[in-house]
Protein backbone atom coordinates (compact mmCIF):
# COMPACT_ATOMS: atom_id res chain seq x y z
CA UNK A 1 0.00 0.00 0.00
CA UNK A 2 1.85 3.09 -1.15
CA UNK A 3 1.45 6.02 0.99
CA UNK A 4 -1.04 8.18 -1.34
CA UNK A 5 -3.69 5.25 -0.69
CA UNK A 6 -2.86 5.37 3.44
CA UNK A 7 -3.96 8.62 3.00
CA UNK A 8 -7.10 8.78 1.74
CA UNK A 9 -8.21 6.03 4.07
CA UNK A 10 -7.14 8.31 6.96
CA UNK A 11 -10.93 9.52 8.31
CA UNK A 12 -11.36 12.44 10.08
CA UNK A 13 -13.18 11.92 13.29
CA UNK A 14 -15.44 14.19 16.18
CA UNK A 15 -16.23 13.04 19.63
CA UNK A 16 -16.95 13.36 23.13
CA UNK A 17 -15.98 11.70 26.35
CA UNK A 18 -19.10 11.43 28.40
CA UNK A 19 -18.56 12.36 31.91
CA UNK A 20 -15.74 14.53 31.29
CA UNK A 21 -14.95 18.08 30.78
CA UNK A 22 -12.62 17.50 27.52
CA UNK A 23 -15.76 18.62 25.40
CA UNK A 24 -14.98 17.87 21.87
CA UNK A 25 -12.03 15.91 20.50
CA UNK A 26 -11.44 15.88 16.60
CA UNK A 27 -8.65 13.17 15.99
CA UNK A 28 -7.61 11.39 12.79
CA UNK A 29 -8.15 8.26 12.31
CA UNK A 30 -6.45 5.18 10.12
CA UNK A 31 -7.97 1.90 11.13
CA UNK A 32 -7.09 1.36 14.84
CA UNK A 33 -4.45 4.69 14.85
CA UNK A 34 -5.93 7.56 16.08
CA UNK A 35 -4.22 10.73 16.15
CA UNK A 36 -5.47 13.51 17.99
CA UNK A 37 -5.82 17.07 16.23
CA UNK A 38 -7.33 19.38 18.42
CA UNK A 39 -9.48 19.91 21.41
CA UNK A 40 -12.86 22.28 21.71
CA UNK A 41 -15.32 23.38 24.45
CA UNK A 42 -16.74 25.46 22.47
CA UNK A 43 -20.11 24.91 21.39
CA UNK A 44 -20.05 26.13 18.14
CA UNK A 45 -16.23 24.53 17.80
CA UNK A 46 -15.25 28.34 16.40
CA UNK A 47 -12.24 28.09 19.09
CA UNK A 48 -10.55 24.60 18.36
CA UNK A 49 -6.80 24.44 20.17
CA UNK A 50 -4.59 22.81 18.67
CA UNK A 51 -2.04 20.15 20.47
CA UNK A 52 1.02 22.13 20.49
CA UNK A 53 1.48 25.55 19.90
CA UNK A 54 5.09 27.69 19.04
CA UNK A 55 6.68 24.42 20.46
CA UNK A 56 4.69 24.45 23.84
CA UNK A 57 1.98 21.43 24.75
CA UNK A 58 -1.52 22.18 25.18
CA UNK A 59 -2.07 21.78 29.24
CA UNK A 60 -5.48 23.58 30.21
CA UNK A 61 -8.77 24.46 28.11
CA UNK A 62 -11.24 26.47 28.12
CA UNK A 63 -14.20 27.77 25.57
CA UNK A 64 -12.14 31.02 24.93
CA UNK A 65 -8.65 30.00 25.99
CA UNK A 66 -5.78 27.39 26.18
CA UNK A 67 -2.68 27.05 28.28
CA UNK A 68 0.45 26.03 26.92
CA UNK A 69 3.27 24.28 28.74
CA UNK A 70 6.99 24.30 28.06
CA UNK A 71 9.05 22.76 31.27
CA UNK A 72 8.16 25.29 33.83
CA UNK A 73 6.72 28.30 31.35
CA UNK A 74 3.48 28.82 30.27
CA UNK A 75 1.67 30.62 27.23
CA UNK A 76 -2.02 31.42 27.37
CA UNK A 77 -3.80 32.20 23.90
CA UNK A 78 -7.24 33.29 23.84
CA UNK A 79 -9.94 35.53 22.61
CA UNK A 80 -10.42 38.58 24.26
CA UNK A 81 -13.49 40.42 24.73
CA UNK A 82 -13.51 41.38 20.64
CA UNK A 83 -12.85 38.20 19.65
CA UNK A 84 -9.30 38.94 18.51
CA UNK A 85 -6.22 35.80 19.52
CA UNK A 86 -4.37 36.99 21.92
CA UNK A 87 -1.21 35.70 23.26
CA UNK A 88 -0.26 35.73 27.05
CA UNK A 89 2.87 34.93 28.72
CA UNK A 90 1.96 33.94 32.13
CA UNK A 91 4.60 34.86 34.61
CA UNK A 92 4.09 31.53 36.94
CA UNK A 93 2.07 28.58 36.80
CA UNK A 94 -1.24 29.65 36.11
CA UNK A 95 -3.52 28.37 39.11
CA UNK A 96 -7.22 30.72 39.28
CA UNK A 97 -5.76 33.78 40.82
CA UNK A 98 -2.43 34.19 37.75
CA UNK A 99 -4.96 33.98 35.47
CA UNK A 100 -7.45 36.31 36.70
CA UNK A 101 -4.61 38.44 37.35
CA UNK A 102 -2.80 37.82 34.02
CA UNK A 103 -5.24 37.43 31.55
CA UNK A 104 -5.51 39.95 28.76
CA UNK A 105 -7.06 43.38 29.44
CA UNK A 106 -10.91 42.75 28.50
CA UNK A 107 -11.06 38.99 28.42
CA UNK A 108 -13.69 36.96 29.33
CA UNK A 109 -11.14 34.41 30.35
CA UNK A 110 -12.33 32.36 33.84
CA UNK A 111 -11.19 28.82 35.09
CA UNK A 112 -14.57 27.86 35.58
CA UNK A 113 -15.45 24.78 33.91
CA UNK A 114 -11.63 24.35 32.94
CA UNK A 115 -10.17 21.07 31.70
CA UNK A 116 -6.75 19.72 31.71
CA UNK A 117 -5.64 17.45 28.52
CA UNK A 118 -5.09 14.03 29.28
CA UNK A 119 -4.28 12.09 25.81
CA UNK A 120 -3.78 9.21 27.64
CA UNK A 121 -7.33 9.17 29.23
CA UNK A 122 -8.91 10.28 26.11
CA UNK A 123 -7.32 7.30 23.97
CA UNK A 124 -8.31 4.91 26.58
CA UNK A 125 -11.97 5.33 25.67
CA UNK A 126 -11.69 7.43 22.41
CA UNK A 127 -12.48 3.83 20.02
CA UNK A 128 -15.60 2.99 22.12
CA UNK A 129 -17.15 6.08 22.06
CA UNK A 130 -15.96 6.52 18.05
CA UNK A 131 -18.09 3.41 17.10
CA UNK A 132 -21.01 4.36 19.69
CA UNK A 133 -20.95 8.32 18.20
CA UNK A 134 -20.90 6.87 14.42
CA UNK A 135 -23.75 5.11 15.01
CA UNK A 136 -25.90 7.13 16.77
CA UNK A 137 -25.18 9.27 13.40
CA UNK A 138 -25.71 6.57 10.71
CA UNK A 139 -29.27 5.78 12.71
CA UNK A 140 -29.58 9.41 12.87
CA UNK A 141 -28.61 10.00 9.18
CA UNK A 142 -30.99 7.40 8.22
CA UNK A 143 -33.97 8.09 9.74
CA UNK A 144 -33.58 11.65 8.43
CA UNK A 145 -33.11 10.62 5.00
CA UNK A 146 -36.76 7.90 5.55
CA UNK A 147 -38.13 11.56 6.52
CA UNK A 148 -37.32 13.16 3.87
CA UNK A 149 -38.19 10.76 1.35
CA UNK A 150 -41.92 10.08 2.72
CA UNK A 151 -42.56 13.71 2.28
CA UNK A 152 -40.39 13.62 -0.85
CA UNK A 153 -38.37 16.61 -0.19
CA UNK A 154 -35.03 17.46 -1.91
CA UNK A 155 -32.56 20.23 -1.67
CA UNK A 156 -33.08 23.69 -2.76
CA UNK A 157 -30.57 24.98 -5.15
CA UNK A 158 -30.35 28.25 -3.34
CA UNK A 159 -31.19 27.63 0.62
CA UNK A 160 -29.57 24.64 0.39
CA UNK A 161 -32.69 23.20 3.00
CA UNK A 162 -34.65 20.27 2.13
CA UNK A 163 -38.15 21.38 0.54
CA UNK A 164 -40.66 19.41 -0.62
CA UNK A 165 -41.06 18.62 -4.25
CA UNK A 166 -44.31 19.44 -6.28
CA UNK A 167 -45.14 16.43 -8.06
CA UNK A 168 -48.82 17.69 -9.19
CA UNK A 169 -49.58 18.32 -12.75
CA UNK A 170 -47.10 19.27 -15.11
CA UNK A 171 -44.45 20.86 -12.55
CA UNK A 172 -42.22 17.56 -12.74
CA UNK A 173 -40.97 17.73 -9.14
CA UNK A 174 -39.44 21.58 -8.63
CA UNK A 175 -39.35 22.48 -5.11
CA UNK A 176 -41.73 24.29 -3.90
CA UNK A 177 -42.48 27.83 -2.69
CA UNK A 178 -41.29 28.40 0.82
CA UNK A 179 -39.43 31.37 2.73
CA UNK A 180 -36.21 32.66 2.80
CA UNK A 181 -33.83 34.91 5.02
CA UNK A 182 -30.35 35.70 4.93
CA UNK A 183 -28.51 37.70 7.15
CA UNK A 184 -28.28 41.05 5.32
CA UNK A 185 -31.31 40.48 2.75
CA UNK A 186 -34.93 41.18 2.62
CA UNK A 187 -37.39 37.85 3.80
CA UNK A 188 -39.11 36.88 0.62
CA UNK A 189 -40.12 33.35 -1.22
CA UNK A 190 -36.64 31.55 -1.77
CA UNK A 191 -35.86 32.35 -5.60
CA UNK A 192 -35.05 28.53 -5.47
CA UNK A 193 -38.30 27.65 -5.73
CA UNK A 194 -40.04 26.43 -8.82
CA UNK A 195 -36.56 25.06 -9.68
CA UNK A 196 -35.61 21.78 -10.34
CA UNK A 197 -34.27 20.27 -7.07
CA UNK A 198 -29.98 20.40 -6.56
CA UNK A 199 -29.64 16.77 -6.27
CA UNK A 200 -31.42 16.95 -10.19
CA UNK A 201 -30.22 19.98 -11.72
CA UNK A 202 -28.15 23.59 -10.47
CA UNK A 203 -30.51 25.83 -11.96
CA UNK A 204 -32.08 26.84 -8.90
CA UNK A 205 -28.39 27.98 -7.85
CA UNK A 206 -27.43 29.42 -11.32
CA UNK A 207 -30.67 31.69 -10.57
CA UNK A 208 -29.66 32.33 -7.16
CA UNK A 209 -25.97 33.69 -8.11
CA UNK A 210 -28.16 35.92 -10.44
CA UNK A 211 -29.73 37.94 -8.07
CA UNK A 212 -27.18 37.89 -5.77
CA UNK A 213 -25.38 39.15 -8.83
CA UNK A 214 -27.67 41.80 -9.45
CA UNK A 215 -27.96 42.75 -5.93
CA UNK A 216 -24.60 43.44 -6.28
CA UNK A 217 -23.93 45.27 -9.02
CA UNK A 218 -27.00 47.32 -8.33
CA UNK A 219 -24.83 48.21 -4.93
CA UNK A 220 -21.96 49.00 -6.88
CA UNK A 221 -24.18 51.35 -9.06
CA UNK A 222 -24.91 53.16 -5.61
CA UNK A 223 -22.19 54.00 -4.12
CA UNK A 224 -22.92 56.58 -1.27
CA UNK A 225 -22.48 59.91 -1.18
CA UNK A 226 -23.25 63.41 0.31
CA UNK A 227 -26.46 63.27 -2.25
CA UNK A 228 -27.66 59.89 -0.86
CA UNK A 229 -26.79 61.22 3.04
CA UNK A 230 -28.70 64.26 2.67
CA UNK A 231 -31.83 61.72 1.48
CA UNK A 232 -31.42 59.77 4.54
CA UNK A 233 -31.31 62.88 7.19
CA UNK A 234 -34.22 64.08 5.46
CA UNK A 235 -35.74 60.84 6.34
CA UNK A 236 -34.47 60.66 9.85
CA UNK A 237 -35.72 64.09 10.46
CA UNK A 238 -39.40 63.23 9.20
CA UNK A 239 -39.07 60.43 11.32
CA UNK A 240 -38.57 62.51 14.24
CA UNK A 241 -41.18 65.11 13.56
CA UNK A 242 -43.52 62.25 13.50
CA UNK A 243 -42.08 60.42 16.90
CA UNK A 244 -42.49 64.44 18.26
CA UNK A 245 -46.38 64.33 17.19
CA UNK A 246 -47.19 61.53 18.58
CA UNK A 247 -45.99 62.22 22.10
CA UNK A 248 -48.00 65.60 21.39
CA UNK A 249 -50.81 63.83 20.52
CA UNK A 250 -50.53 61.06 23.23
CA UNK A 251 -50.53 63.37 25.84
CA UNK A 252 -53.24 65.62 24.60
CA UNK A 253 -56.10 62.55 24.39
CA UNK A 254 -54.49 60.53 27.02
CA UNK A 255 -57.72 60.35 28.74
CA UNK A 256 -60.06 59.82 26.06
CA UNK A 257 -57.72 56.86 24.61
CA UNK A 258 -57.10 55.13 27.76
CA UNK A 259 -60.71 54.99 28.63
CA UNK A 260 -61.26 53.86 25.33
CA UNK A 261 -58.37 51.09 24.76
CA UNK A 262 -57.00 48.75 27.56
CA UNK A 263 -53.64 48.82 28.62
CA UNK A 264 -52.96 45.42 26.90
CA UNK A 265 -54.28 46.61 23.69
CA UNK A 266 -52.20 50.01 23.63
CA UNK A 267 -49.52 50.42 20.63
CA UNK A 268 -48.68 53.02 18.50
CA UNK A 269 -50.34 51.07 15.45
CA UNK A 270 -53.82 50.93 17.70
CA UNK A 271 -53.30 54.54 18.71
CA UNK A 272 -52.73 56.00 15.35
CA UNK A 273 -56.16 53.70 14.41
CA UNK A 274 -57.90 55.17 17.00
CA UNK A 275 -56.82 58.96 16.25
CA UNK A 276 -58.29 58.25 12.74
CA UNK A 277 -61.61 56.80 13.87
CA UNK A 278 -62.34 59.08 16.97
CA UNK A 279 -60.50 62.55 16.23
CA UNK A 280 -60.66 62.04 12.51
CA UNK A 281 -56.81 62.88 13.04
CA UNK A 282 -54.45 61.16 10.23
CA UNK A 283 -50.73 61.01 10.25
CA UNK A 284 -49.45 58.08 8.79
CA UNK A 285 -46.56 55.78 10.98
CA UNK A 286 -42.82 56.25 9.57
CA UNK A 287 -40.31 53.81 10.29
CA UNK A 288 -36.66 54.71 12.12
CA UNK A 289 -34.41 54.95 9.08
CA UNK A 290 -31.96 52.35 8.64
CA UNK A 291 -28.90 52.15 5.81
CA UNK A 292 -28.85 48.51 3.70
CA UNK A 293 -30.77 46.82 6.45
CA UNK A 294 -28.19 47.18 8.96
CA UNK A 295 -27.01 50.97 10.01
CA UNK A 296 -29.44 52.48 11.76
CA UNK A 297 -29.07 56.39 11.04
CA UNK A 298 -29.66 59.45 12.66
CA UNK A 299 -28.96 62.93 12.60
CA UNK A 300 -25.02 62.65 13.36
CA UNK A 301 -24.55 59.86 10.68
CA UNK A 302 -21.23 60.17 8.53
CA UNK A 303 -21.12 59.34 4.11
CA UNK A 304 -17.70 57.24 5.91
CA UNK A 305 -20.08 55.23 7.85
CA UNK A 306 -22.21 54.62 5.00
CA UNK A 307 -19.37 53.21 3.35
CA UNK A 308 -17.58 51.35 5.74
CA UNK A 309 -21.65 49.81 5.53
CA UNK A 310 -21.88 49.52 1.91
CA UNK A 311 -18.10 48.07 1.44
CA UNK A 312 -18.82 44.90 3.88
CA UNK A 313 -22.35 44.53 2.25
CA UNK A 314 -20.47 44.19 -1.16
CA UNK A 315 -17.56 42.35 0.76
CA UNK A 316 -20.52 39.75 1.68
CA UNK A 317 -22.41 39.36 -1.45
CA UNK A 318 -18.42 38.70 -3.58
CA UNK A 319 -18.04 35.79 -0.74
CA UNK A 320 -20.92 34.39 -0.91
CA UNK A 321 -21.27 34.29 -4.69
CA UNK A 322 -18.15 32.22 -5.23
CA UNK A 323 -18.92 29.94 -2.83
CA UNK A 324 -22.08 29.21 -4.70
CA UNK A 325 -20.12 29.44 -7.86
CA UNK A 326 -17.61 26.62 -6.60
CA UNK A 327 -20.43 24.52 -6.03
CA UNK A 328 -22.05 25.09 -9.56
CA UNK A 329 -18.44 24.35 -10.98
CA UNK A 330 -18.66 21.14 -9.32
CA UNK A 331 -22.40 20.16 -9.48
CA UNK A 332 -22.67 16.40 -10.45
CA UNK A 333 -26.00 14.71 -10.38
CA UNK A 334 -27.21 12.77 -7.10
CA UNK A 335 -29.89 10.68 -6.25
CA UNK A 336 -32.84 12.45 -3.73
CA UNK A 337 -33.98 10.77 -0.69
CA UNK A 338 -36.62 9.27 -2.11
CA UNK A 339 -34.41 7.63 -4.80
CA UNK A 340 -31.92 6.82 -2.50
CA UNK A 341 -34.57 4.69 -0.35
CA UNK A 342 -36.37 3.28 -3.48
CA UNK A 343 -33.18 1.86 -4.13
CA UNK A 344 -32.10 0.28 -0.63
ZN1 LIG B 1 -34.76 27.72 -0.99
Amino acid sequence: MNHLTKEKEMEKVEFKIPYTKFGIIFADKDGDNLVITGVSKDYSKKNIWDLVYKGYNLWKYQNDFAIYQQDKKFIGLGVDRKDNLVEVNFSKRPNRHVIKAEKPEGAYWSTHDIATYNEHHILLKAHKVIKRTQEEARIRAEKLLRKHAHENRAVCGACERYIERWDEGNRNGVIYDHGFKQVGFRAGTCIGARYQPWEKSPEGKIVYIKQLQSQKDHLLNNKPDEKLLAKLLDKVEKFVAFKRQLEELKKEHKEAYEEDVRYFDRNQNRFIAWLHFNKDIKITALSPVYYLDTLHVWDKTTVNQLFTVWQRMIDTLTDIINKQQTKVDNWEEQLTAKEKVAQS
